[in-house]
């Protein structure tokens, strides 16, 4: 049994980084950038007006009301470009260049007038309204660092310096394979002693949501030769294979023993981890492959910390791991003794707005009815007590 940590390495280790590919800025939300995203001009490109309203000198609004003459207008996508003097003003409007000689703005609820002239009716200050010339960026920084994601709120910046298309790394093919003589696909109706196969599903939305391109193959029966087929049938051109059911130690337990009959490799097959102990990490060819727990929860939480990991690493991402962070535990919570144990949580805020963590009440790993309330796992290192109220790291879901 290895520490979750090593687990973790080894997984790092063994997992390389794919070719990138350049595709359309459209479609790029959830990929992994595999470029420096570079400033190509300064941000604004010129002295931008922030309001609608007139370009003004500031001093000569000191003794405000003032009456000043309209030389020109600045309206978006056409400069007034000409210097501005004193005792002028130049109506101008948002997102417009400031003309040469303005130092100020004043916005157009605080002025009154004609066509050709317009009063200032109270003092604005240097500078005001006005975003300067590469005050956001200059041109030739770095924005945004390769690795990082690209999400709805940085994918405006990469429009903005014009990258319509944009290098991002190759989606890892992932297949998954869900074993057990009990499960059956959800279309079926469950007969006598049979359950749905509830977690293939689960883990192509997972997978999906890491960027990975999943394929799910069909439930193989806990049957040597049938899962050695299976298996080398689902692992064939993959980046990664996932596995569920059949790693732990019983009679019908033969995920591992197929692999190694296929000449797998295997890594690690225990992990001092809670839910999630018999978690098994292999190479079958140029395949990784990840035999994960059948229990739904231990899958669900083996796939957040293992194969997460890998399918961002193959993508290059700089977070490869989940978020992490503190919260208030509601309730009293324990780790297994020799186990680092994450705990399905919900997060809440209390009357002063902290964040709460409320271990889920749960039957234990095979719970995903309660697992469906879960946003968040709370860390306990093997051993540890917590008491309601202690704060405890915890990761996002
Ligand atoms: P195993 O890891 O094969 O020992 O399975 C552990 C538990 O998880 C058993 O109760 C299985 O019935 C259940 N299980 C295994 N695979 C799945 C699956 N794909 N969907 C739902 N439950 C499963
Ligand atoms: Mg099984």
């Amino acid at each position: 049994m290895i520490p979750v940590s090593k687990a973790i390495d080894i997984i790092k280790r063994q997992t390389g980084v794919h070719g990138a590919e350049r595709i359309e800025l459209a479609d790029s939300v959830g990929r992994v950038l595999a470029e420096n995203i570079v400033a190509d001009c300064d941000m604004p490109p010129f002295d931008r007006s922030q309001m609608d309203g007139f370009a003004v000198t500031a001093s000569d609004t000191k003794n405000a009301p003032v009456t000043l003459k309209i030389v020109g207008e600045s309206a978006a996508g056409s400069g007034w470009h000409k210097t501005m003097k004193r005792g002028q003003a130049v109506r101008i409007m948002t997102g417009a260049p400031v003309p040469a000689g303005a130092d100020a703005l004043a916005r157009i609820e605080i002025t009154s007038g004609t066509e050709t002239e317009v009063t200032i009716l109270e003092a604005v200050k240097k500078g005001i309204a006005i975003v300067q010339k590469g005050s956001e960026i200059k041109k030739g920084r770095v924005v945004i660092k390769r690795g990082s994601p690209i999400t709805p709120n940085n994918i405006a910046t990469l429009s903005a310096f014009g990258y319509a298309k944009v290098k991002v790394g190759k989606r890892p093919t992932v297949a998954i394979l869900g074993t057990g003589s009990e499960i059956v696909d959800i279309h079926k109706k469950p007969g006598r002693d049979q359950i749905r196969n509830s977690n293939s599903v689960m883990l192509k939305a997972m997978a999906e949501q890491c960027g990975a391109v999943p394929e799910t193959f069909p439930i193989a029966n806990d049957d040597i030769s049938n899962l050695k087929s299976q298996i080398s049938n689902a692992a064939k051109n993959k980046d990664i294979l996932i596995i569920t059911g059949g790693v732990s130690v019983g009679k019908y337990d033969l995920t591992k023993a197929a692999l190694i009959e296929l000449g797998a490799k295997i890594f690690f097959e225990k992990v001092r981890l809670k839910p999630g102990k018999p978690a098994v990490f292999a190479r079958l060819g140029k395949t990784l492959v990840f035999g994960l727990p059948g229990n739904p929860v231990s899958a669900a939480v083996t796939f957040q910390l293992f194969v997460r990991k890998a399918i961002m690493q193959l993508q290059g991402s700089s977070e490869t791991v989940l978020k992490k962070g503190f919260a208030g535990l509601a309730a009293d919570a324990k780790a297994a003794r020799d186990r680092d144990t994450y705990l399905p949580s919900r997060l809440e805020t209390d009357e002063t707005g902290r964040l709460v963590a409320v271990p889920l009440r749960s039957q234990g790993s095979s719970d995903f009815v309660g697992f469906a309330q879960a946003d968040s796992l709370v860390f306990l290192a093997s051993g540890q007590t917590a008491r309601a109220g202690e704060t405890v790291d915890i990761v996002f879901l």
